[in-house]
């Protein structure tokens, strides 16, 4: 798919098709593509009114190729709108061998397209960070699978450097396929009662998340990042094997091979079934720690941190006293 061949591009009728969508039938060549793309990130950010002109909009920036992506396309649309402003928000989760290389690219897209950012680590917003969570065997006692710990806690961090930087909105680099995935995921568990991803929700208490590239198979991000020079990164996350989410995935990939338009029709129903259940409101209060709006009295984050942080504090009891000098 990634060769060029002898067609001829279906927009402007030249050689050099490097991008096939079997659901359309489309055939592009490279710089059709990338107009293509771009352009259809601007639809879908009118088409859902995710947008304000004068929105401050951080951008959740982990430095995969995804973020990188989005962060390059919202700076090329937010230079149309003098008022609004492009801040990347980047969480250092602690996880060492693995986030340095995505670290990296992410400081250096941010000195190129001189975007202003803002890093925060696990460590100071909660204490601990995502490898002493996992190594230290804290998620398995609280039966928590790494990936569920790590992400409700990179969600929190992205919030709090939103709310650091005086972001208006966050936006969030989540595929097409990431977003039927974790639809898929929640219906497995016969929970369908979430608002729809990544479409803005004003006057929640909390920051609205938008997610721009909610319309864009993962496939043709992977495309637009090889053909616009966004790194993209080997090594997979240490502690990611075997989660629910990869099993979904590969299942979903097979799926769209063999039936293209399965992901579009997929996100369309599973949106009608969680459009009905719409009218109530997900969350009723707000965490009594941080404010932030929970359906309980703490919210998942404030739960998990408090409970490692009480972990902690157990094991460091438990260190006979005439060792414990040599801890504090
Ligand atoms: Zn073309
Ligand atoms: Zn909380």
């Amino acid at each position: 798919m990634m060769g060029l061949n002898r067609e001829k591009c279906t927009t402007c009728e030249r050689d050099g098709v490097v991008v096939v969508r079997p659901y359309s039938g489309e055939r592009l060549c490279r710089s059709c593509f990338l107009q293509n793309f771009e352009r259809r990130v601007q639809k879908t950010i009118t088409k859902y009114d995710m947008l304000r002109e004068d929105d401050r909009i951080a951008v959740a920036l982990s430095g995969g190729k995804d973020s990188l992506t989005l962060l390059r396309v919202l700076v090329k649309i937010e230079r149309r709108f003098p008022k609004a402003s492009v801040v990347a928000i980047t969480v250092d989760e602690g996880i060492p061998g693995y986030r340095e290389e995505a670290l990296e690219n992410a400081r250096r897209a941010c000195e190129e397209l001189r975007v202003e950012q803002v890093v925060i680590t696990f460590e100071e917003a909660f204490g601990f960070t995502a490898s002493e969570a996992v190594e230290g065997g804290y998620a398995d006692e609280l039966r928590l699978g790494a990936c569920s710990v790590c992400g409700v806690l990179r969600r929190k961090a992205i919030e709090l450097g939103a709310m650091r930087a005086g972001a208006t909105v966050i936006a969030t680099a989540h595929t097409l396929d990431d977003i039927v995935q974790t639809y898929l995921m929640n219906a497995l568990r016969g929970d369908l009662n979430h608002p729809p991803i990544g479409l803005r929700r004003d006057g929640t208490g909390a920051l609205p998340r938008v997610a721009p590239l909610r319309l864009t198979p993962e496939r043709e991000v992977i495309l637009y990042a090889y053909y616009s020079g966004i790194p993209m990164q080997e090594v997979e996350c240490p502690y990611s094997s075997g989660s629910q989410r990869s099993l979904i995935r590969s299942f979903l990939n097979e799926f769209e091979e063999r039936y293209p338009g399965s992901l579009y029709a997929a996100l369309r129903s599973l949106e009608n079934l969680l459009n009905r259940s719409r009218g109530s409101d997900f969350e009723r209060g707000t965490c009594r720690l941080c404010g932030l709006p929970s359906g309980q009295d703490l919210c998942r984050s404030c739960e998990i941190v408090s409970s490692i942080v009480n972990l902690k504090a157990e094991r460091l009891r438990r260190v006979p006293a005439v060792l414990q000098t040599a801890f504090t």
